[in-house]
């Protein structure tokens, strides 16, 4: 995705995005020595996003509240830490939230990122978790209301933010919805992804629906980091086909 929009860009002979792979104990000497080895910036992604939050000199508001950053940005000799994660999942969607009735299923990293965006923008939020007490702590920290038993029809936007639909089990035994429950009307997103829509976006489309994919989030939030490290507008289709492809 990224390789196809710097050469979009016509940076595709100066710059390149690489995967490193590095151990949590060896990360901060890793991201210390970025700078000096040419990049310009970094994605951060579990199980570090809260170590390159703790290393950074500068950490934007957006990363600070989520408690996380996804994006490094390498300038004037210091390390700036920001998150896309809420920007991509709220530019995924297709219009304002604010007032809008939201549920949000999960309160892991990326759920934390979800329900800061769908608040700021001043929708109201639910937050249902598997593990209650995480969703209770996540209400009092970000704000939202957790909720046990979400009655589906109530809300006009759901969020599926677990990893359930990652594996092969059975997601509507684990999340408490219904795949018959879901409405013409509702905008529901599935922050998964893979190359097959997910049970949840199969059911939720059926009923009319409006689904978004884990991949159009990826590409939103990918976008956004892009547009961070060059100064420039991202090339949305490219990076959206070649993150399909
Ligand atoms: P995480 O911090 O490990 O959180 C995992 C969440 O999933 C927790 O809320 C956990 O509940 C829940 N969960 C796991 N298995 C479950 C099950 N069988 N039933 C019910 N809940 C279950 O992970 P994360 O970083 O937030 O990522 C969550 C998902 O979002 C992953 O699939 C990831 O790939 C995806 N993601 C996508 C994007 C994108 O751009 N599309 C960005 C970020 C993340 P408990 O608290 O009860 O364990």
């Amino acid at each position: 995705m990224h390789s196809a929009a710097l050469a979009e860009l016509g940076l595709g002979g100066e710059w390149s995005y690489e995967a490193i792979d590095v151990a949590p104990d060896a990360f901060e000497r890793r991201v210390r020595a970025m700078p000096g080895e040419g990049f310009v910036g970094a994605n951060v992604t579990v199980p570090h996003k809260g170590a390159a939050l703790a290393l950074a000199d500068e950490i934007s508001e957006t990363a600070r509240e989520i408690g996380a950053a996804n994006t490094l940005l390498f300038a004037a000799g210091e390390v700036r830490a920001e998150n896309t994660d809420a920007a991509g999942l709220l530019r995924s969607l297709p219009g304002p939230v604010a007032d809008r009735r939201a549920l949000v299923l999960g309160a892991g990293g990326a759920a934390r990122a979800v329900v800061w965006g769908l608040l700021r923008e001043g929708a109201e939020v639910a937050v249902w978790n598997r593990t209650e007490l995480r969703s209770r702590n996540l209400c009092e920290e970000l704000g939202g209301e957790p909720v046990s038993a979400p009655a589906q029809a109530d809300y006009e936007l759901i969020v599926n933010s677990t990893a359930v639909g990652l594996g092969d089990e059975d997601t509507f035994a684990e999340l408490p919805l219904d795949p018959g429950g879901f409405a013409a009307g509702q905008v529901v997103v599935d922050l998964v992804y893979g190359a097959e829509p997910t049970a949840l976006l199969r059911a939720a489309g059926a009923a009319g629906a409006t689904v978004i994919d884990g991949i159009e989030v990826l590409v939103q939030q990918g976008a956004r980091s892009l547009e961070i490290w060059t100064a420039r507008p991202p090339p949305l289709e490219t990076m959206r086909a070649a993150a399909r492809a």
